[in-house]
């Protein structure tokens, strides 16, 4: 696939197309509690809302669902571990990786995703980038 990724920064086209992690606690987005919804910082696709966001203490904005369709999960066997890698359906993006470990309560996952890779909207169309390195 071709995308353009020319409005990514460095920082960003590291995670998503090379599947780097961002350092835990620096994401613009890990404690933001507004309303609205999170988009993938590449090509825009929808992929999480507010109310699936929980702080999981992990350093990393954590989701307990996807957007239905929105995120594809994949098998990981890199860095010697057996995770589940979490992929913008649309553009192939890297996001995070998703755990068993999630909220009893609800679906027991965790997307845990990297910040940078997201972008927020709220809910009056204000926009906030989850790159710090910007
Ligand atoms: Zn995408």
């Amino acid at each position: 696939m071709d995308h353009d990724d020319s409005h990514l920064s460095p920082q960003q086209r590291k995670v998503l197309r090379d599947k780097a992690t961002e350092t835990p606690g620096s994401g613009a987005l890990l404690d933001n509690k507004q309303d609205g919804s999170y988009h993938c910082a590449a090509c825009d696709a929808a992929l999480f809302t507010s109310d699936t966001k929980f702080d999981s203490g992990s350093g990393w904005p954590s989701f307990d669902r996807a957007v239905e369709g929105a995120v594809e999960l994949k098998p990981d066997n890199s860095m010697f571990m057996k995770r589940t890698e979490a992929v913008c359906t649309n553009c192939g993006g890297h996001l995070g990786h998703v755990f068993e470990d999630g909220p009893r309560d609800t679906t027991g996952q965790r997307f845990c995703i990297n910040s940078c890779s997201l972008d927020f909207e709220d809910n009056a169309g204000n926009r906030t980038s989850g790159d710090t390195s910007q």
